[in-house]
């Protein structure tokens, strides 16, 4: 089952559960099919890179790996936490996110 997904890239996030819960980061991909983001420093892995030549360096590059969409909530600047947004549709049919505590437009 698809969810709709009000989140967008560059939202600023705060993850509520796991490992990671209180990170904020923000959203760098989103994948509507699986109903994952991708979120700037949350659930990042690390990958050995080995020297293939000499001369080549070898190191650590860290990758960011796709989390599910429900363990993150937006986070509202003007609330200071994660929050649930909510969408209203104008009179014009265009749609406004909006902050469901403090009403705020986003
Ligand atoms: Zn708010």
């Amino acid at each position: 089952m698809l969810t709709k997904m009000k989140l967008k890239k560059g939202d600023t996030v705060i993850v509520n559960t796991g490992a990671e819960k209180g990170k904020k980061g923000t959203i760098l991909d989103i994948d509507r099919k699986t109903g994952k983001v991708t979120v700037k420093d949350i659930n990042v892995r690390t990958k050995h890179v080995k020297a293939r030549k000499q001369g080549q360096e070898s190191g650590i590059i860290k990758v960011e790996g796709p989390i599910y969409a429900s363990k993150v909530s937006y986070f509202c600047d003007k609330c200071g936490k994660g929050v649930r947004l909510g969408v209203k549709v104008n009179e014009d049919g265009t749609k406004s996110r909006y902050c469901k505590s403090c009403n705020e437009m986003k």
